[in-house]
């Protein structure tokens, strides 16, 4: 088996091949200036993927992971929709959780590094831009959103008592999420709005920074202080259109796992749950196979493919829906927001499922 990018969703694969006694190749890039920032983002994780990381032991301790308890969605005007649950999703730190993948990988005797050039099958996580997908000619649709996302880390005045909140205001969305444990008074902020403003942002005097974030959240959170460099991401929608195949220079087949094979907003915080969710698919395929199957026989691949692809575009759909509705401008608009975010708020039935859609995507 050959994994060909080593971000989380290569690594979480790689590992659990080996443990499915698979002999592994991991091809990483070679580290490059920007790799030298740690990521500053958290991601909120699922159960899913908790389940999955923890099976590797690869689930990160301490203050790198924060249970949300509460959620908060501000629309336009005053409407607000309240989540609460035992845990609605885990924020974990992207370093910290990178760096126990990393030497989860150094431990597994079953995974090479960097040796390994050709298998039977080529599992392809090399992101967004992946280079192997696109010398392999594999179409990838992409849509670029008229928005950045720019990610730091913020100290607060206030605790954030394990709550998430979000802002969707004239057609930007600026979320709050709770870090360093629960008693935390620090928060990862992504702020998703037009490209120059989000390059604006990131140059601006720190003082300036934490001053413009507390006037977008209203001063949920008492005064802010800037507590790490500010990264800014363009915000995309993609899928490729084929999820495997067989390889077109040699034996063997493709196929593709993580934002190599969709992208999606991060409104939701679901890209990596989606990538980690392909992850634990693909093994399953593979260990589910009949025993006179090769692991690059076409119809398994399939099988994989329309699995995730129907799971992928269930949420894409919904995020690009989301998105879509908050950037529409006009009273009528702010109206109909208004309108169902407050039909939401009385409903505990349907917040119920939203928060089951959000914890188990
Ligand atoms: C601001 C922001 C917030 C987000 N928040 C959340 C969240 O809360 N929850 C969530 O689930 N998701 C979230 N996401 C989405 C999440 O970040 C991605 O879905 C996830 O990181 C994808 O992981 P990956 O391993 O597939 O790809 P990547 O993280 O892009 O990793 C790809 C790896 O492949 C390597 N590589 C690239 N090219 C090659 C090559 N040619 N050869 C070898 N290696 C190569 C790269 O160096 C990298 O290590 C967020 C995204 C953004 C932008």
């Amino acid at each position: 088996m050959l994994v060909r990018g080593g971000g989380i969703v290569g690594k979480s694969l790689a590992l659990l091949l080996a443990r499915e006694r698979f002999r592994v190749g991991l091809v990483e890039a070679r580290a490059t200036k920007a790799d030298s920032e740690p990521d500053v983002r958290s991601f909120a994780l699922n159960t899913a993927s908790k389940h999955l990381l923890e099976s590797l032991a690869c689930w990160p301790t301490g203050l790198a992971v924060t249970p949300i308890e509460r959620m908060r969605v501000f629309g336009d005007g005053n409407s607000v929709v309240n989540f609460s649950a035992n845990v609605l999703a885990w924020m974990v730190d992207a370093s910290a959780l990178e760096q126990v993948l990393q030497q989860a990988v150094g431990f597994q005797p079953q995974v090479q590094l960097n040796t390994v050039e050709q298998a039977r099958l080529t599992v392809i996580c090399e992101g967004s831009h992946s280079s192997t997908r696109e010398r392999w000619g594999v179409p990838y649709q992409r849509h670029l959103y008229a928005q950045s996302a720019l990610s730091a880390r913020v100290l607060c005045d206030q605790p954030h008592q394990q709550t998430a909140s979000q802002w969707f205001a004239q057609g930007e969305v600026l979320a709050l999420l709770p870090i360093q444990g629960p008693q935390g008074h620090e928060v990862t902020v992504v702020w998703s709005v037009a490209p120059e403003k989000a390059l604006q942002l990131q140059h601006l005097e720190a003082s300036e920074f934490a001053q413009q974030l507390q006037q977008a959240c209203g001063h949920a959170l008492g005064t802010m202080t800037l507590n790490s460099p500010r990264q800014v991401w363009p915000l995309q929608r993609a899928c490729a259109e084929q999820w495997t195949g067989q390889n077109p220079n040699a034996d063997g087949a493709w196929a593709l796992a993580g934002d190599a094979a969709h992208s999606v907003h991060p409104l939701a915080g679901q890209g990596l749950n989606l990538g980690l969710a392909d992850v634990a698919e693909l093994v399953k395929v593979l260990r589910e196979r009949d025993y006179w199957r090769s692991v690059d026989d076409p119809k398994l691949l399939r099988r994989y493919e329309r699995t995730r692809k129907g799971g992928m575009l269930l949420m894409d759909q919904g995020m690009d829906g989301l998105q879509w509705l908050f950037t529409q401008h006009g009273a009528g608009w702010e109206r109909l927001r208004e309108w169902g975010m407050r039909g939401v708020e009385r409903s505990p039935q349907i917040k119920q499922w939203l928060a089951q859609q959000a914890m188990n995507a």
